[in-house]
Parts: C-alpha cells; sequence; structure tokens
C-alpha cells in the first residue's frame, strides 16, 4: 500500500519512507496512531497529517510535546489511588511510547513508585484484574520443547536486555505466579527511564510454571497456568530449554533473573553465570546498593569498612547477596576473606544463624559463625552489638522501638537499613528510625518515605533503590557486548555511586544521589562498568578510544521521529 502525498506537497517535503516501513509494506496513517513506537497522537503536524494520510484521524488542535506531557501528567494526577496512576502510566506507554518515556523521565522521583515499588507490588497482586494488553513473553509450560517457537514470535530479532521471573517471590509479596509480570516489565521500564537502554532492545518474559497461592488459583481472572509450582528435574529442565533458546536466540543478550524463589535463584545463579551473560539483580543488583549505602553511611559515621559489624535480619537472596559483596570489598582493601565474613551476621525466620546450627541452607554456610544461639533479633542485637542493621525479611515492623533503642545506646550513630519492600513490608518506617534513635540513626529504606521532621531538623531517607544500579551495569554491557557479569561488576558500580553521592545530600541524612540524578548515576556506572568489561578482557569489542563517548553513542533518547524532510 502507497501513501500519496497531495501534489503540491510533494513538491517541498519528502516523506521518510524507513520510518513507515514494516515488514516491506508501508503503513496507512491509522496504523501509525496505534502503534506505541512511532505514535505521536495529537503532535502529528497538519502537514504530516496530510502527507501521512491522517486528515480526519485526529482533532484539529495540533500539541506540542511540551502541551502533551502537561496534559499526560494532569491526566496521571486525576487519580489519588496509585493504581490508577498505574493504569494510566500502562496505558499511555501502549499508545505513545516515546511521551510515557518522556513523562517517566522527566518526573521520575513521582513516577518511579508508580511504575515500581511500591505500587507495581499492588499492580501484580491485581494484575489480572487489571489486564488490558499484553506486555512481553509468558512463555508457559504448555511451551515445553517449543521454547524458540515462542522466542521467534517476538517481533525483534537483536534483543540486548532480557528481565525475567517465574513469579515465585514478587518483591516482599511472595508468589504471585503469572502476575509477576509487572515486574520484568517495570524494570525494563527502568532500564530505559533512567539508564537511556533503547525499549526496542529489551524484552520482559515470565516463566509461568503454575503457582502455589490458592487465591490466585481460585481467582477467576487469574491470568496465569491454574496448577501447582512445578517443582524438582521436571523445573529445572523447563528452564534449561529456555536459557539454551535465549542464548541461541540472541547471543548478546543480557540475561537477568528476578524475583525467583531463593531455593531456585542461588541454583539458577551458579548453573549459568559463566555460561551466558547474566545476574541475579535480587542478589548481587541488592548488593551494589546496598554497599553503596554503607560505604556513604560511613562517611557520616566515621568507621572503616574493616571496623563493622553489620547484622542482617533476613538470610534470603538479598541478605547474602549483600553479605558477600562487603566481604568481597574487604577482602579487595585486603583484609583476609575468613576475617572479613566474620563481620557478617545473619538472623533468618529461626533466629541467629550460627555454627552449631544443623540443615543450614547453602548460602548461610559462609556466615554461620562459632556463637551462642539467639532467639530473636533483639537478643542477637544485644549480644553482637553490630554498628548495622539491615532489614531484607520480608518482616513489617521486625526492628520495633526496643531494637532501634538497643542499636543505638550501642552506636553513637547507627546504621539502621529497612531494604523490605514494598513499603507494607518494611522492617520500620524513616519516622520510627529517626525517632526511637533520638535522630542519630543513619537510615535507608527499599520503598521511599517521605522527608521526615524530628526536633527542628529535616532527614531525608535515602531510598537504597537497585535502580539506582541495574540500568547503568545494563548499559556498560550492552555498550561492550560483555560475555558475563563478574561479581567485580557490582563492585565497581557500588563505589561508583557512593562516590556520586555528595556531602550535601549526606548532611541532610540521605545516603544516595537524589532520584532527579539517575540519569547521571547511570551514566556514570556504565562507564565504570565498560572500562572494567575491557581491562578483563570480557568482550570480543575492540576497545574503542572514547569510551565515554561509545558509552553515549547507545543512548535511546524519547524524540518523535521526523516523519518529513524537505526536499
Ligand atoms: P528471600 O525469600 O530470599 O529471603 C527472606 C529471608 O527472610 C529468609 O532468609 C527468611 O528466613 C527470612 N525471614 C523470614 N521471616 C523471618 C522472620 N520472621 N525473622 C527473621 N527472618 C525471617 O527474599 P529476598 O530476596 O532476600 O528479599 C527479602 C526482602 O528484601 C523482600 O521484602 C524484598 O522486597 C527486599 N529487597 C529489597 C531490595 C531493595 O530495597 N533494594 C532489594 C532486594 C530485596
Amino acid at each position: 500500500m502507497a501513501l500519496r502525498p497531495v501534489s503540491w506537497f510533494a513538491l517541498h517535503m519528502t516523506i521518510r519512507r524507513e520510518l513507515l516501513e514494516h515488514e516491506g509494506h508501508l503503513r496507512l496513517g491509522v496504523e501509525l496512531l496505534h502503534d506505541p513506537r512511532r505514535n505521536k497522537g495529537t503532535a502529528f503536524t497538519l502537514e504530516e497529517r496530510r502527507a501521512l494520510g491522517l486528515c480526519g484521524l485526529l482533532p484539529a488542535q495540533v500539541l506540542t510535546e511540551a502541551e502533551q506531557i502537561e496534559r499526560s501528567l494532569e491526566n496521571i494526577r486525576r487519580s489519588t489511588d496509585p493504581l490508577q496512576r498505574y493504569i494510566a502510566m500502562a496505558a499511555l506507554q501502549d499508545r505513545n511510547e516515546s511521551l510515557y518515556f518522556r513523562v517517566l523521565q522527566d518526573n521520575l522521583a513521582e513516577l518511579m513508585p508508580i511504575v515500581y515499588t511500591p505500587t507495581v507490588g499492588r499492580a501484580c497482586e491485581e494484575y489480572g484484574h487489571i489486564f488490558r494488553r499484553p506486555r512481553g513473553l509468558f512463555v508457559s509450560l504448555e511451551h515445553r520443547g517449543r521454547i524458540g517457537e515462542c522466542l521467534r514470535n517476538w517481533p525483534v530479532r537483536d534483543v540486548r536486555v532480557i528481565v525475567v521471573t517465574d513469579g515465585e517471590r514478587i518483591l516482599g509479596l511472595g508468589d504471585l505466579g503469572a502476575n509477576g509480570m509487572g515486574i520484568p516489565v517495570g524494570k525494563l521500564n527502568l532500564y530505559t527511564a533512567c539508564a537511556g537502554v533503547s525499549p526496542h532492545v529489551c524484552l520482559p518474559i515470565t516463566l509461568d510454571v503454575g503457582t502455589d497461592n490458592t487465591a490466585l488459583l481460585e481467582d477467576r481472572f487469574y491470568i496465569g497456568e491454574r496448577r501447582p509450582r512445578l517443582r524438582g528435574a521436571e523445573y529445572d529442565e523447563f528452564v534449561e530449554e529456555f536459557v539454551t533458546e535465549v542464548a541461541k536466540a540472541y547471543p548478546h543478550v543480557l540475561l537477568q533473573f528476578e524475583d525467583f524463589g531463593n531455593k531456585n535463584a542461588f541454583r539458577l545463579l551458579d548453573r549459568y553465570r559463566e555460561r551466558l551473560c547474566c545476574f541475579n539483580d535480587d542478589i548481587q543488583g541488592t548488593a551494589g546498593v546496598a554497599l553503596a549505602g554503607l560505604l556513604g553511611a560511613l562517611r557520616l559515621t566515621g568507621g572503616a569498612l574493616e571496623d563493622q559489624r553489620v547484622l542482617f535480619l533476613g538470610a534470603g537472596e538479598a541478605g547474602t547477596g549483600i553479605a558477600n559483596l562487603i566481604v568481597a570489598e574487604m577482602v579487595s582493601r585486603g583484609a583476609d576473606p575468613a576475617t572479613a565474613r566474620r563481620c557478617c551476621w545473619l538472623v533468618d525466620s529461626q533466629g541467629l544463624v550460627v555454627a552449631s546450627r544443623s540443615g543450614l541452607a547453602h548460602h548461610k554456610q559462609p556466615f554461620a559463625h562459632d556463637a551462642a544461639p539467639a532467639g530473636d533479633l533483639l537478643a542477637a542485637v544485644e549480644a553482637l552489638r553490630p554498628t548495622a542493621l539491615i532489614g531484607v525479611s520480608g518482616q513489617p515492623m521486625a526492628f520495633h522501638e526496643q531494637v532501634i533503642a538497643a542499636m543505638t545506646r550501642h552506636n553513637q550513630r547507627p546504621i539502621v537499613f529497612a531494604l523490605s519492600n514494598p513499603t507494607s513490608k518494611a522492617e520500620c518506617t524513616a519516622r520510627q528510625a529517626y525517632e526511637w534513635s533520638d535522630g542519630r540513626a543513619v537510615f535507608a529504606s527499599g520503598s521511599p518515605f517521605d522527608p521526615v521532621e524530628y526536633r527542628g531538623r529535616t532527614f531525608v531517607p535515602g531510598q537504597g533503590n537497585n535502580a539506582y544500579v541495574f540500568p547503568g551495569i545494563g548499559l556498560g554491557i550492552v555498550a561492550t557486548a560483555a560475555r558475563m557479569v563478574p561479581d567485580e561488576i557490582f563492585l565497581v558500580a557500588a563505589r561508583t555511586l557512593a562516590a556520586i553521592t555528595s556531602a550535601n545530600d549526606l548532611a541532610t541524612g540521605c545516603l544516595y544521589p537524589p532520584l532527579a540524578q539517575i540519569q547521571q548515576v547511570s551514566l556514570a556506572i556504565a562507564e565504570a562498568v565498560a572500562e572494567f568489561v575491557f581491562e578483563a578482557g570480557l568482550t570480543e569489542l575492540e576497545r574503542p578510544d572514547d569510551l565515554g563517548a561509545h558509552v553515549r553513542s547507545f543512548l535511546w533518547k524519547p524524540d518523535y521521529p521526523e516523519y518529513l524532510t524537505e526536499s
């Protein structure tokens, strides 16, 4: 189908046909309006409307992009319910991708809590009920033996970043089955909004292996397979087929494992980390952002990393991931590994993790030290006198007043991170941490908290959001086509992030730079990661002379296509 610009028009302007081509055919104007990648909505100019067959398909008024942004924000803010705002953002993404990312990038502090934690948690819980259009790939058990075919159904061949979940541990909310798709979708949106990774090379995937969540199984609008979760050898074979097909279809892809239950998360990471370019954000990305927060905290408390005693509530992916990275940082500064490990202690649902406990999971064993058991967190705090307490247990209010008071008794400036997400699962609120410590706590959280006024001071709680780290790492990997993602990359990212946090941020108690700076942070991390990849010989590419310019050349900007050029 050929588009015929009116003849007077053709004298002055030429249509950029390549922007209109799709599989060898030119699109009709109406198709453009329904293609979110090419749609400009009411921003199509009158010339474009005439040339592209859009006359009559749009109301007369042409809006500038700035006006479209303003109107979109007005629409999104119309509802005070965060879930309705999430739905409005998703609808915008379905209509007009450039505008979506422009709105998101320009208003990250306001909208990140909508497109990601905490609201994405609620969206996942209700995914079947708010479902409008599918986004990403749902690879289910029915596709066993044919997973390659599912991947080929995705319209893009050059996929460079995949975020995949099996939905078993969505944030701190547990097994949400196929509803977990909100997480890969949200994370990939942050790759683009925070680090400029092109959305066209991103692919969200859910492995629908069933769910053990009975409420979902009984929910008539549940979107996934209605069967108990696949386990054991059959599960492993399914994931193996998936990873093999991914590596075949997309040889340069970065595969991010996200929100798998911890029994599978550690195993899968160990199995695949040297086979392809992959990482687990819950284990490694969390570790990067938490270590950066700890390094920032030490600039306030004045201590050396090697002198800290860090007590974790929660000994899962996040807890042991962070502990391992703290150890790696200490070792890189010259500490002996065994001594470094003794600086980290874990409390799980059975109490303090100590050597005398039997049947400890593999990932906890390095931190099972010789010590007397402690039945609960308070007893562990009294016994160990930690300098830092890190909550990654998904247990709301576990840092109760006595725990914070004990931390404050043992430390002039106790470091308290309540990282569990979403907000409803946080181990304590920001206000509680400041009030119960008499304003002395150095605090960070996983989900955002508003600034707290206390005794004439304003404290700004930092959000230890993984988004400070994984998008920049992703951009660095995409730009270098790295073969794998070693742990050192998370050290590089943590140090870069910590160095960017300014003295002014720290003075307000905030351990991270403002979210408004996240694009600069991501770019700095991407460049540092790229430097590391070349130094470590992790890529076949030749090192470009100007590495910064090379990384920046991968930045995607949410600009509208220019359909017409002067002829
Ligand atoms: P996980 O399931 O791997 O681990 C949870 C751990 O908590 C387990 O070791 C479990 O034994 C322990 N636990 C459960 N109940 C407990 C109790 N009553 N007392 C003590 N420990 C208890 O999960 P995970 O991936 O480690 O995530 C845990 C939490 O951390 C989640 O809420 C998640 O949202 C949050 N998280 C936050 C960030 C971030 O803010 N940057 C990143 C990753 C994870």
